[in-house]
């Protein structure tokens, strides 16, 4: 099917399902630009649980559920919750047959989204940096040099969008608590002993403004952050961004020296490569006025702190009903736009606010008690 040139910008979950089930269905004017120099650019971090009702959708719709569920680990929805001194206070095993939140590495769930694209989809070393409204859609200019035209503009194009301005003034802001993500390598044959801490799932260990969250992933990776409540010029002021992993390392040993050695061990034997994230967030609801030929999905519309543990899911979801109401109104790319917004910014308000209480309440003086209640809650619904 041949339609006007929808431009998106970015080749994260969101844009690459929406790219993706708009191909499935014989659309073929769809292109999306990222500013990475390829598909393996960057690393692409930990693990992501795909929900039933977000994430499982949007890889139905995409054709793909079978080769994620080929590719995800459903022992990954163990988790354990544990107290500063190492003592269990809280453990889940996952049933055999539990479905509602297998995980994937990050990795193996782009490479599926971008396997399954025409070749020549995604376009490369292409950073949007200028968006100019025309009579009929809008004139994108990239940093390569390329310009190019788009009836329908859709920003995917995460946290710092490029797009967002074009329908709203809102910029994110800091949620007060920073992460420095670390990884342990090679856990069954040089670290048994955190292996088995951590389990096959995650485990967190939330005390008094601070929290360490370890994920294990595929390949015997662990992939952790050390949570902190700190102001957010915290790490440059303690040289976390000088790219010294030494001194990473000491001021982390520092900050978490009342937790059990043996969780200690896990910043001790992390690899000489941390990343510190502040933890951001759009204001909540975020709302904009529909504006004709242009919109947003995923973390570029509802940024969001991770304590949802939906941003993906969210931005897959996005995609494939974007995806489909485009479907469902040919030639009227103004009324589908509309739809999806009127469907998708009320429900990413609500996991908005669920994620900005969330890490309140979990990254807090008074942890564990949030998270402890919050889990036994689960277990009892
Ligand atoms: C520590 C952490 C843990 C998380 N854990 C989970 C979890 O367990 N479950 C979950 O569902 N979510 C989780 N999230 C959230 C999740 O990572 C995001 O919500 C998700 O990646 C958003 O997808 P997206 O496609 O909207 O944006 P992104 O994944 O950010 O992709 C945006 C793409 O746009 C490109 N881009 C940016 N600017 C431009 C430009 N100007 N021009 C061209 N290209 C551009 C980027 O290169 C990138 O490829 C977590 C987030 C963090 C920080």
């Amino acid at each position: 099917m041949t339609t006007p040139p929808i431009a998106v910008i970015g080749a994260g979950p969101a844009g690459l399902t929406l790219a993706r089930v708009l191909q499935r269905h014989g659309v073929d004017g769809v292109r999306v630009h990222d500013l990475d120099s390829g598909p393996d650019d960057r690393p692409q971090g930990g693990t992501l649980d795909m929900h039933a009702g977000s994430g499982q959708t949007a890889l139905e719709a995409a054709g793909l559920f079978d080769a994620f569920l080929a590719a995800a680990r459903p022992e990954g929805q163990d988790g354990r919750l544990l107290a500063h001194d190492g003592s269990v206070l809280f453990e889940h095993r996952a049933a055999p047959d539990e479905a509602d939140n297998p995980e994937i590495d990050r990795g193996q769930l782009r490479g599926l989204l971008l396997d399954s694209l025409r070749p020549g989809t995604v376009r490369w070393g292409a950073k949007l940096v200028a968006t100019t409204p025309t009579d009929d859609g809008y004139r994108l200019a990239f940093d390569d040099g390329s310009v190019e035209a788009a009836d329908l503009v859709v920003g995917a194009d995460g946290a710092w969008s490029r797009v967002r301005p074009l329908l709203s003034p809102a910029v994110p802001g800091y949620s007060g608590v920073t992460f420095v993500e670390f990884r342990v390598d090679d856990v069954d044959e040089r670290h048994p002993d955190l292996a088995a801490l951590v389990g096959r799932g995650s485990m967190s260990v939330p005390y008094a403004n601070r929290s360490l969250i370890v994920q294990r992933n595929s390949g015997g990776v662990l992939r952790g952050y050390a949570a902190v409540r700190r102001p957010l010029a915290w790490a440059a002021e303690n040289g976390l961004d000088d790219g010294d992993p030494a001194q990473v390392r000491a001021v982390l040993l520092e900050v978490f020296a009342d937790y059990a050695p043996i969780l200690r061990e896990l910043l001790v034997r992390a690899a000489d490569e941390f990343t510190v994230r502040p933890i951001m967030a759009l204001p909540v609801p975020h709302r904009w006025e529909h504006t004709r030929g242009v919109t947003l999905l995923g973390d570029a519309a509802h940024l969001m702190s991770p304590f949802s543990g939906q941003g993906a899911n969210l931005a897959m979801l996005d995609g494939a009903d974007l995806a489909r109401l485009l479907l469902e109104h040919p030639g009227d790319p103004d009324a589908a736009v509309r739809a999806y917004e009127e469907l998708m910014l009320p429900r990413s308000a609500t996991a908005a606010q669920g994620a900005a209480t969330g890490i309140e309440r979990a990254i807090a003086a008074d942890a564990p008690a949030h998270s402890l209640r919050f889990l036994r809650s689960l277990e009892n619904a």
